[in-house]
């Protein structure tokens, strides 16, 4: 009876943590909460390494964890069970994380065995394994309860006893697949920076069984290992694995984004207005010399138009009417190496002045072709002009930039891809 009333407060306790952790999911929509926990410190030194300790090799590696997210993650609140060398109890690290609301827990840990050649990582997420292995690995971990003064403060969970597992698979299933993909995340990355993973794994660790939230516990490698011991004592090694947690927490932050996207497109958004009458395109370059649409010189940037004014060649690179697409566009120009890209406004149906006209040039030959030559692709109504020994021919004559566009599409359809426009006074080019 005695053992049934425990139990049932078991649950309580369980759903508690489970409801008030899912309320402050719902309510903190744009917010994140990683809680890091370095494993151990003061007194419990953890497992002994070769070279550093279990407490100082997690707490290094999770004070560079927590700050690359700071310094990349603006919606998302750090939180550390401890940033110094103090002992802290189990209890207090999972209260931390349940007060804190976490969307994330992650436990830091280093792994230590009798056989000294075992190595490789590993990721835990709460689980009913019975396996020697991890359950040694448990009992290491969880040992830190017998340094602690207020053991009274552990509920005995018996996997035995059907109804705390019910309670259990409760708290656990709300987060199985977060903490699951997550430890997955988490091992891909150490493979891909060159690790040896041990893979995901389930075990009961206290951390992970009280936890509300999707929680794993991390054990970057074996310290006792000569090799992985040295590895993880490095900056080097420390600074891998802190990139590897890193770049796992980028993907579980995006799908955590993208999963909670629909609440916020409950709120209209404002769609953008077009700016009227205009159209911006980045100019990010002016040469005396003209460019084929894969020189080099465009640095990689697609569709850019090239425009003959006199003798130099004017490019363009981009299309809008929206100012917050200008403004990436032009940010975007800079990134590719344009430092001196600037934002060129264009007057729509502008017309040019006098016998002004745009036209286009899409070959340059010393031989002299007829009117519908075959080497024309099709294109009608071409004018030749000769210059210096070279027969230069234009397709089109329109007034406005936007009709010239327009010939200079049915030109690059016609196959001549690095066409680009010209201007003319009458039938002379402009020089
Ligand atoms: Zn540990």
């Amino acid at each position: 009876m005695r053992l049934l009333r425990i139990n049932k407060q078991i649950l309580l306790a369980f759903l508690f943590i489970l409801f008030s952790g899912m309320n402050s999911f719902a309510q903190s929509k744009q917010n994140f909460t990683i809680v890091i926990d370095p494993g151990h410190g003061g007194k419990d030194s953890g497992a002994r390494g070769v070279v550093e300790d279990e407490k100082s090799i997690v707490l290094d590696v999770s004070l560079r964890f927590g700050k690359m997210i700071e310094q990349n993650y603006k919606d998302v609140k750090v939180v550390y069970t401890r940033k110094t060398d103090v002992f802290l109890e189990l209890w207090e690290r999972t209260q931390i994380a349940n007060r804190n609301h976490a969307n994330l827990f992650v436990s830091i840990h280093c792994n230590a065995a009798n056989n000294r050649s075992a190595y490789g990582t590993e990721t835990f997420v709460m689980g009913l394994s019975r396996s020697q292995e991890t359950m040694d690995v448990s009992k290491r971990e969880n040992s830190v309860i017998l340094l602690e003064d207020n053991q009274e403060k552990y509920q005995k969970f018996d996997p035995n006893d059907p109804e705390a597992v019910i309670a259990f698979d409760i708290m656990f299933s709300a987060y199985k697949d977060q903490s699951l993909n997550f430890a997955k995340y988490v091992e891909d990355e150490f493979v891909r920076n060159g690790r040896s993973s041990r893979g995901v794994k389930q075990a009961n660790f206290h951390v992970l069984r009280t936890n509300a939230s999707p929680a794993v516990l991390v054990e970057l490698g074996f310290i006792s290992n000569q090799d992985e011991g040295s590895y993880l004592a490095t900056e080097q090694g420390k600074q891998k694995m802190t990139q590897s947690l890193f770049e796992a927490f980028e993907k579980f932050k995006k799908e955590f984004d993208r999963k909670t996207r629909p609440q916020e497109d409950e709120k209209p958004k404002e769609v953008e207005k077009p700016v009227a009458g205009k159209t911006y395109k980045i100019q990010i370059l002016v040469s005396k010399n003209k460019y084929g649409p894969s020189a080099t010189q465009l640095n990689g940037l697609t569709g850019v138009e090239v425009v003959q004014v006199g003798d130099v060649y004017k490019y363009y690179y981009g299309n809008t009417n929206l100012a917050s697409e200008r403004d990436e566009l032009l940010a975007y120009a800079k990134r590719k190496g344009f430092k001196d890209a600037f934002v060129a406004e264009f007057v729509n149906n502008e017309k040019l002045q006098g016998n002004q006209n745009y036209r286009i040039q899409f070959l340059a030959s010393n031989k002299r072709y007829r009117d519908r030559d075959n080497k024309f692709g099709g294109l009608k109504n071409v004018l030749r002009v000769k210059k210096g020994n070279m027969n230069l021919y234009f397709y089109g004559s329109t007034k406005t930039y936007e009709e010239a566009l327009k010939d200079l599409k049915t030109a690059q359809d016609r196959g001549f891809k690095s066409a680009f426009i010209v201007t003319f006074e009458g039938e002379k080019l402009i020089e």
